[in-house]
């Protein structure tokens, strides 16, 4: 669990779609599988995940792009800002992931870990001490931790 402020605030960049998110997130990881990194145009995704009924949505309606079947991909339907990751989080419900810089301060959501470590682009490589899971941490087997890049053969 990762200590954050009761409320904790965010949007989209044109501000239309805003959210606030109560209590503890259940996780924030760094995400490399290629499907967030398509949904971000970004090299690794960073997510919060709350319940979703820890979750409050205002203004515009939010986008969703189901990119598999039962996975929503929200985005803001002025700006583009893509928003979240949602769906099943199995014993916890219906969940909410949210992109890390969509929140107003991200500095309270700190990262425990790096999902789909192999997915990754091969010139990302992260000079942190997070442990690297194959698939969603916490039920895909630990790869390594640090960096590949330490001098010994990669990974
Ligand atoms: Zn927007
Ligand atoms: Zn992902």
């Amino acid at each position: 669990m990762v200590d954050n402020p009761e409320t904790v605030t965010g949007g989209c960049m044109c501000g239309a779609v805003r959210y606030e998110t109560r209590g503890e997130s259940f996780g924030v990881i760094h995400c490399h599988c290629q499907s967030c990194r398509k949904h971000n145009g970004a090299p690794v995704v960073t997510l919060a995940g709350f319940k979703a009924d820890q979750v409050k949505f205002s203004g515009d309606e939010r986008k969703i792009y189901e990119s598999s079947p039962g996975v929503g991909r929200a985005f803001c339907g002025k700006c583009g800002t893509p928003l979240t990751w949602e769906g099943d989080g199995g014993d916890l419900g219906p969940i909410i992931e949210f992109h890390i810089s969509t929140f107003d301060n991200p500095n309270v959501l700190v990262p425990t870990a790096h999902a789909f470590h192999p997915e990754r682009i091969p010139w990302f490589d992260i000079a942190d001490n997070l442990p690297r899971y194959e698939g969603f941490s916490g039920n895909s087997p630990l790869l390594r931790h640090g960096p590949v890049s330490d001098g010994l053969p990669s990974d």
